[in-house]
């Protein structure tokens, strides 16, 4: 299933995106998201490690101005969406819309979010928006785990190795495309 053609886009993503647990094909795409977004994943879990993972693969941090921040502001009151957007949802949409403001990434812009009101004012500043599992470019992380001591593979994320007593690696050891398992 192809749903767009993503090549050479600028993809902005959010927290829901990271959160998904879905591992991001990136091919020639370039992924971008905030500070804010990156303070809301605490370190250590599940999500920390996919957020490891998208940094390794490039994940690019920007920060937005502020003329976009207040901007942003301004149409979510307009919109009726302001009370239910957060620091990092209009941190998101201010990012989108400073990229959008360069002439060289206007079409190029796309964001990434299962939250309706960013999909919402999305809409009203004429900025592309997927939903992340409409977006036909998820993947799905399988993660697996080996002792860093005597090579040992586990199936459970443990810490420390029974046999040998090493601590245990984590690492990404299979990415499938969310098609495959419908
Ligand atoms: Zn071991």
């Amino acid at each position: 299933m192809e749903l767009l053609k993503l090549n050479k886009k600028y993809l902005i993503i959010d927290t829901s995106a990271i959160l998904s647990g879905k591992s991001l094909n990136i091919n020639d795409n370039r992924l971008i998201t905030t500070n804010s977004v990156l303070s809301e994943i605490n370190p250590g879990g599940k999500d920390y490690r996919n957020l490891q993972f998208l940094l390794e693969k490039g994940l690019n941090i920007y920060e937005p101005s502020k003329e976009s921040i207040k901007y942003i502001i301004n149409i979510s009151k307009k919109t009726g969406d302001y009370t239910r957007l957060s620091n990092t949802d209009i941190d998101i949409l201010a990012l989108a819309f400073d990229f959008k403001d360069k002439s060289e990434f206007k079409d190029k812009i796309i964001i990434l979010s299962d939250d309706y009101s960013i999909q919402n004012i999305s809409n009203y500043l004429k900025i592309e928006y997927l939903n992340i599992s409409q977006s036909g470019i998820t993947k799905r992380f399988k993660w697996s785990y080996k002792c860093m001591g005597c090579g040992k593979k586990f199936k459970k994320n443990i810490k420390t190795c029974y046999i040998c007593g090493s601590s245990i690696k984590n690492y990404v050891s299979k990415t499938n495309n969310i098609n495959e398992f419908k």
